[in-house]
């Protein structure tokens, strides 16, 4: 049996276009931006919707995660 893969909904996209992809993290006040052609970024699926997370956004996303992987294995024992 192959190892199941369970972060699949999670990849890493580098666009081409400026075309206007908004940072789920940040929509709205002085820190809203896009991410834009080049902006290598975090893509989290949500039910077939593509939420993007620039750079930092993805540090505190991926930190948190690492948390919860580390807490499993805890809990685990291994
Ligand atoms: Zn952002």
């Amino acid at each position: 049996m192959p190892t199941k893969a369970i972060l699949r909904h999670i990849r890493v996209e580098t666009p081409r276009t400026n075309h206007e992809r908004p940072c789920a993290a940040h929509r709205k006040g002085k820190h809203a931006h896009y991410i834009l052609a080049g902006d290598t970024h975090l893509v989290v699926v949500e039910n077939d919707k593509a939420i993007r997370y620039c750079q930092s956004a993805a540090a505190e996303i991926l930190d948190a995660a690492q948390g919860d992987l580390d807490r499993l294995r805890q809990q685990l024992g291994i």
